[in-house]
């Protein structure tokens, strides 16, 4: 048995070497904490959990559901989308259903890279924007997204060949790794230049909720004429606490939204009933589970803060997501600090390569654990002498 070249060219998946270590120290007995998930610590909010069970009782929804998603789904998508931003998204051409935007951004590619092509992504990264554009025959060009650029790409740096090589350019913004936000003055910007090179612009949105000390987070679709090129992927799974629920949805440019549902019609029958009737409690109801979610990540944020300073780090509170993209300390590669951390703390991080070769150097720390917890990574840290020595990173 022989499997594909096109798998065998995805680069290791790097999570998957944690996860084999981190099961190793726990079958040695380590009690292991782990800052490398983005998954919330919290139950889905009651409510959503009672519609699915009434929904689940419902036999009209035990049968295939149709492509793209109901007229209900839809429909609520776009009302929760002119509540939340202000914009008018038409629910038959410019809405679909996503199972989960992890799907939408690998059929995004799908639908407009093919061999040979460029896709633009930023670098580090959420990695299904490189791997993705590699199985499809297409080629990665990364932005570098950097502390000194606060994590916003400079478009004007992109050379004009790989500008005629592009079909599509993706960004996301709150950012994973980097916690980095964007205002509309850099949506505007964005959406100007896809327009002049004519590349459909893909906004990954998937953290457009979890914002904290009074910053909302734009939609890329508030920017005028923006559905002229550019899509914006959401998702259920970090706002409402439904990473396990596989849904979300794209909303955008009519022609881009087409594509999509024709490579997913081929592929998949779109969610469950049931979990879409959920989905839509969640975006009619109430909303105050957001609001708990986000003071609970905003203490741990600050614990998180007050430490990683005691400990030497330069290091400022994230307005958005919840990830601290911090440097490595000088002289330690980023595989060389996950490891350091596992094997002396019992405490899992990502090393920054893990996103994109521009994340060497760095390491991202997750806030989806109890505050004890997490204050214990850093009482382990401290006992280990796990700290940044800044006088070092100067020279
Ligand atoms: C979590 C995440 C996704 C995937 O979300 P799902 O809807 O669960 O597939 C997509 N993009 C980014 C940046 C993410 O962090």
């Amino acid at each position: 048995m022989e499997v594909s070249k096109r798998l065998k060219s995805i680069p290791p998946y790097v999570f998957a070497e944690i996860a084999k270590k981190s099961q190793a120290a726990a079958a040695r007995g380590v009690d292991v904490i782990n800052l490398g998930i983005g998954d919330p610590d919290q139950p889905t909010p009651r409510h959503i959990v009672d519609a699915m069970h009434e929904a689940l009782e419902n036999p009209i929804n035990h049968h295939y559901p149709p492509f793209g998603g109901t007229k209900e789904y839809k429909t609520a998508v776009a009302e929760w989308c002119k509540n939340r931003f202000g914009i008018d998204v038409d629910p038959n051409t410019e809405v679909t259903s996503l199972i989960g935007s992890k799907e939408g951004l690998h059929n995004t590619i799908m639908a407009f890279i093919d061999q040979g092509d460029i896709n633009i992504i930023p670098d580090p990264g959420y990695p299904v924007y490189r791997t993705s554009t590699i199985l499809a025959g297409g080629e990665p060009y990364f932005m570098p997204l950097t502390p000194e650029n606060n994590f916003l790409p400079d478009f004007d740096a992109i050379p004009q060949a790989v500008l005629d090589k592009a079909k599509l350019l993706m960004i996301s913004y709150p950012n994973n790794p980097t916690a980095g936000i964007a205002d509309l003055a850099f949506f505007e910007k964005a959406v100007a230049f896809c327009k002049k090179h004519n590349i459909l612009l893909c906004h990954d949105l998937a953290y457009s909720e979890m914002t904290y000390d009074g910053y909302k987070a734009p939609s890329i679709m508030e920017v005028k004429g923006a559905k002229d090129i550019a899509i914006e992927l959401h998702s259920l799974s970090k706002s409402y606490n439904m990473t396990g629920w596989r849904i979300g949805f794209a909303i955008g440019n009519a022609e881009a939204i087409k594509a999509i549902g024709q490579i997913k019609s081929n592929i998949d029958t779109d969610i469950f009933r049931a979990i879409q009737m959920a989905a839509i409690a969640g975006f009619t109801g109430p909303t105050d589970h957001i609001t708990f979610c986000n003071n609970l990540y905003v203490e741990r944020r600050d614990l998180a803060v007050e430490r990683l300073t005691k400990l030497g780090w330069p290091v400022k509170p994230i307005k958005a997501t919840f990830y601290m993209w911090l440097p490595t300390p000088p002289g330690m590669s980023s595989a060389e600090f996950s490891n350091l951390m596992l094997d002396q703390a019992g405490i899992v991080v990502p090393p920054g390569v893990a996103y994109g070769p521009g994340g060497e150097g760095f390491f991202r720390m997750s806030l989806c654990v109890e505050k004890e917890r997490l204050a214990e990574a850093f009482d382990r840290m401290a006992k280990h002498a796990i700290t940044f020595d800044m006088a070092k990173a100067k020279v």
